[in-house]
This record gives C-alpha cells, structure tokens and sequence, in this order.
C-alpha cells in the first residue's frame, strides 16, 4: 500500500509509545502531525524523532482538553485521515489519590478529539487501551473474548469507558476504530534517542530496575513471592515498545483500507503471548547489563495482578502483526537507554 503523504494525527506522540510509532509512521511514509502538552514528556523528543526518523514531525503543544486548540489543529491541516491516540494520563495510583484529575483529562480529552474528528470527517481512529481491563483473569491466557472486568482504578476506568464512548460512536456514526489493549510495554529504540521517562519515582517494574542499576534507586523491591507461579512472584506479558509501535501501523492500515469483514469498532490485544516472572525479568536483565542487580523481596503490592498474558492470535492474524523482540533485546534496549539519558541527559 502506498501511504505517501497521508496525514496522521498523533495525540501523545511526545511521549514513550507514541514518540516510536511517529518515527516508524514517517519511515513508513506518513505524514505526522502530533499534538501534546507535554505534561508528561520533554519538547526535546522532537528533534530526537527527527534524528532518527530524518524529517522533523509537525508540532502543536496543546491541550487535547482545550476544544478549540484541538479543533484549530484539524482547521490549519485541512486533511487529517486518521488519528493515533495516545494522549492520556497513566499512572494508576496517582489515579487512586486524584480520580477526577484522571477522568477530566482522559475522558474530556477523548469527547473532544470524537466530536472534532466527526465535525472534519476524519474517521479513523487507533485508541490506546490496556490489558486492565481484562483484571485478573480466570483463564490463560486471556482473549479479546475474556470478560471485562470491573476496574479497580480510576485509570483502568478511564480505559473501559473510553472503549465503550468509541464503540457506541462507531455504531452512530461513520467512525471506524481499533482498540489495542497493550499489556506490558517496556524497551526503547535502538538508537536509545528516545525510551521511556518516567517523572519522579517510577512505578513500574523495567525503568525501576535501570534506575536501580544505574545508582538512582539503592535497589530493587521485588513485590511478593508468595504467588501460585513457578518462582512465586507475578507474571507479565512484557512486550518491546518497537512491537507496540508496529501494531499500530497493522491498525492504522486495516482501518485506511479496511477489508469487507472487518467491523467499526475492533479489539486486538498487543502482547508477545509469553509470560514471564518479576525474578525471570531479573535475570533477563542481569544477562544484558552483565552485571548483578541488587533487591529484597517485599511484601505483596496491593491491587497486583497475580498473572496475566495474552492470547495474540487474533492479532497476528487479523492484524498481519506480531511481536518480534524478546526479553532479553528488551533488558538490553532499556538499559542502553538509561546510561544513554545520564550523559546526555533530556533536560
Ligand atoms: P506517556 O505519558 O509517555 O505519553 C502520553 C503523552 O500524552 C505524553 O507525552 C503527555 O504529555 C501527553 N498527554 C497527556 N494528556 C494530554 C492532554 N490532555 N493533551 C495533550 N497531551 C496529553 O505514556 P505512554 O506510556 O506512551 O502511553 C501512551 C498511551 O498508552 C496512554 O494512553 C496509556 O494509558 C496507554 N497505555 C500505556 C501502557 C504503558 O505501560 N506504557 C500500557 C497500556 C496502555
Ligand atoms: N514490580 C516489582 N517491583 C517494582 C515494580 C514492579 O516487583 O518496583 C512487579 C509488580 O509487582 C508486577 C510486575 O513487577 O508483578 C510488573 O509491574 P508493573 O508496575 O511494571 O506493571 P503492571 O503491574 O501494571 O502490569
């Protein structure tokens, strides 16, 4: 298929998965328009993405919650075909503590972007969801068919919702969306430019093991070992962002040419099919640093997940997609980013 020149919008294309599908789009010949706030990435990606990707990408700052920001951003393109949407907040205990923070912006963010992208009939739309909503599971692994389960955070809520306001779209209007629930995205480009930039503490498994074995944390919590698993600690589907970033290319094309099957609104889940430990993530890592990675076991994290990993087989083949990198391409990936970021630092 010829892409040349087709317009993508990209909301949250400053940020972690969004920065490495917008270079992958323009390899692939898009046009890439990206709108963000930047609230939680760096203007500095901008020209990181150009490094890589040869061309530097169209940028507006703006928040997705302002309307007519959003509205002025489709006005000045003119032909927008589609867009990517990325931008949401993502920290699920932050989400806990302030709900409305989380509803305002992931929900307002996402009315807006549906009624703009309808009033300039551009309809096609890739959405960001989350294997959260699967919940813990009662059966391994999990298909688009599993139940969706009540969400135990305002952020996975935001998720649920949003599928369900774009799902009841598609059907009132001419909208054409794919959902792709990721399950766990961790990694960064090759070049190590761009990766992901945790604010403050992170909270989730990868960039708390770089960190740590970078100096910044003084070692690794391992939370529980106690579970019904191998090595008694959870299990994940982690997943190479760069394989992340090629579903949404998969997507993007099914809905710019979509085949007489196909339906408005679609799910797909975006894993490798592999479950691994927290203490296999380890050893991954230890292997592709080549060094040792100092943790504790500490108790249970409250609300985890005890295993999870998905079925892919409906996106391999609906989606002619499926997850290249393994773990160990991952570990290394991430580390060469978080040395990469203490020379030559973002800020
Ligand atoms: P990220 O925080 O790195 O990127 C999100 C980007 O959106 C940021 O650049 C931020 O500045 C921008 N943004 C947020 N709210 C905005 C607003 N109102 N207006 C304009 N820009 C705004 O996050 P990410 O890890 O790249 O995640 C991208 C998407 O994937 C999110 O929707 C997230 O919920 C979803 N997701 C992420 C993961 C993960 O583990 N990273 C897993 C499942 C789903
Ligand atoms: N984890 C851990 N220590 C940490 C961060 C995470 O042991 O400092 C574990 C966590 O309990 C889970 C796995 O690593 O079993 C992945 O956690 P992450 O927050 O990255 O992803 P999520 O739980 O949201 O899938």
């Amino acid at each position: 298929m010829n892409n040349s020149g087709i317009k993508i919008l990209v909301t949250g294309g400053m940020g972690y998965i969004g920065s490495h599908t917008v270079v992958q789009l323009i390899a692939r010949g898009y046009r890439v328009v990206i709108a963000d706030n930047l609230c939680n990435s760096n203007r500095n990606i901008l020209s990181r993405i150009a490094q890589i990707a040869g061309q530097e990408p169209q940028f507006y700052e703006i928040d997705l919650c302002d309307k007519q920001a959003l509205n002025d951003v489709f006005k000045k393109e003119e032909d927008i075909k589609a867009v990517v949407h990325f931008a949401a907040l993502k920290a699920v205990g932050e989400s806990v503590q302030h709900p409305l923070k989380y509803y305002r912006n992931n929900l307002i963010s996402l009315l807006n972007l549906l009624e703009v992208q309808e009033l300039f009939d551009a309809n096609n739309l890739v959405f960001s969801s989350s294997c959260t909503v699967y919940g813990e599971p009662d059966a391994l692994p999990v298909t688009e068919k599993s139940p969706v389960k009540p969400a135990t955070s305002p952020y996975g809520n935001t998720k649920q919702v949003g599928e369900e306001i774009i799902k009841e779209q598609c059907t009132a209007s001419n909208l054409r969306s794919i959902a792709l629930r990721y399950f766990n995205p961790v990694g960064a480009h090759e070049s190590a430019l761009i990766g992901e930039l945790p604010i403050g503490t992170p909270n989730n498994l990868v960039p708390y093991i770089t960190q740590t074995a970078i100096g910044k944390q003084p070692f690794l919590r391992v939370f529980g070992n106690d579970y019904p698993t191998p090595d008694g600690t959870c299990i994940r589907d982690y997943i190479h962002v760069d394989d992340v970033a090629a579903a949404h290319i998969a997507a993007l094309e099914r809905l710019l040419n979509p085949p007489s099957e196909s339906e408005g609104f679609e799910v797909f889940n975006i894993g490798t099919g592999r479950g691994n430990t927290v203490l296999e993530a380890i050893r991954a890592f230890e292997e592709a640093s080549n060094q040792k990675l100092p943790y504790h076991v500490a108790p249970r994290r409250v609300g985890d997940i005890e295993k999870v990993f998905a079925d892919t087989s409906l996106s391999n083949s609906v989606l002619h997609w499926k997850a290249e990198k393994d773990l160990h391409t991952m570990m290394a990936s991430a580390w060469e980013w978080e040395k990469k970021l203490k020379i030559n630092p973002l800020v």
